[in-house]
């Protein structure tokens, strides 16, 4: 089959499909800039992520993994939102039925989710020819990803487990320096490090709406980080059937109804575009 044979396929399944999951991993901000862990920029000073974005790297040397936080908040905080960002925020503003669940800790889906919200309204499609209530943050916000592996822009208290939006910049010149909370408990970036668990309310609805789902568009993921590559499996459990878009090799090529090869940014706006 061609790729225009698939697109109409891939299409057809989803006109088609009264819930829909789509499934995000880091490929999907890889055209933002953003690195991925197993691609060329995933390291810093040498170190793999792996070795600093574990609990026991935290208690060793909090400054240290403070630092990398505060450079990862910084890349991703110069990355705009690519065209595929914006594509699934336009087509989950118009269409009902649609759960994100992401893998990303970047914030970039909410900030395409809001270039879409700001587009719609300008076409008078959302709004009803003025801004929505609450405005355009308000419209993205509708459409927000479950987040199973946390955000690089929240951070959680150490001491009393308090978790909040935190954007300001990270000063890891000494221990003193660091965020703290207003219990005066060290903050830690609020994202799910190697050996711990994810959250369970996130993994339930996650899985929850997968099971729920006829169609499972998976866009940049390998499917190699569990359990959250099981996502696919509930929909697959359930009779669903899966989408991927991805350039490279995944778990779920076996599996996939269509099998899109081929860049997020590219073929995600191509896909959703006529649906
Ligand atoms: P991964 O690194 O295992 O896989 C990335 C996938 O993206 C690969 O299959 C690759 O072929 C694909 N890809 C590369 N360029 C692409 C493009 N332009 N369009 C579509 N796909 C493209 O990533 P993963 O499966 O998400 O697992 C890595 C873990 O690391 C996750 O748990 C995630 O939380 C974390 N991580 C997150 C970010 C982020 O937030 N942006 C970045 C790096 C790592
Ligand atoms: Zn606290």
């Amino acid at each position: 089959m061609s790729v225009a044979d698939d697109l109409r396929c891939a299409r057809d399944l989803l006109a088609h499909a009264e819930r829909v999951v789509v499934f995000t991993g880091a490929g999907v901000s890889a055209e933002s800039g953003v690195p991925t862990f197993r691609g060329p920029g995933g390291l810093w000073k040498s170190f793999r992520p792996e070795q600093l974005a574990t609990p026991q790297a935290f208690a060793r040397d909090p400054r240290l993994v403070w630092e990398w936080y505060g450079w990862r908040r910084e890349i991703v905080a110069e990355c705009r939102p690519n065209l595929a960002h914006v594509a699934l925020g336009r087509w989950m503003l118009m269409r009902e039925g649609v759960t994100l669940v992401t893998q990303n800790v970047d914030d970039l889906h909410e900030r395409g989710a809001e270039d879409a919200a700001r587009g719609l309204i300008r076409e008078g499609r959302i709004g009803g020819g003025g801004e929505p209530a609450g405005g355009v943050r308000a419209a993205a916000a509708r459409v927000a990803p479950i987040r199973l592996h946390g955000s690089l822009f929240h951070a959680r208290c150490t001491r009393c487990g308090g978790e909040r939006a935190h954007r300001d910049p990270i000063d890891a010149a000494t221990a003193e320096t660091l965020p703290r909370c207003a219990c005066g408990g060290l903050l830690r970036p609020a994202v799910v490090w190697f050996g711990e668990s994810l959250p369970e309310d996130a993994l339930q609805a996650a899985f929850h709406a997968a099971s729920e789902a006829a169609v499972c568009l998976v866009v940049g993921t390998t499917g190699a980080v569990h359990p959250a590559a099981g996502v696919v499996h509930e929909t697959l459990g359930a009779g669903g059937a899966v989408i991927v878009v991805d350039p490279g090799e995944t778990a779920y090529d076996d599996v996939a109804a269509v099998r899109l090869w081929g860049a997020a940014g590219e073929l995600v706006p191509e896909l959703l575009a006529a649906t």
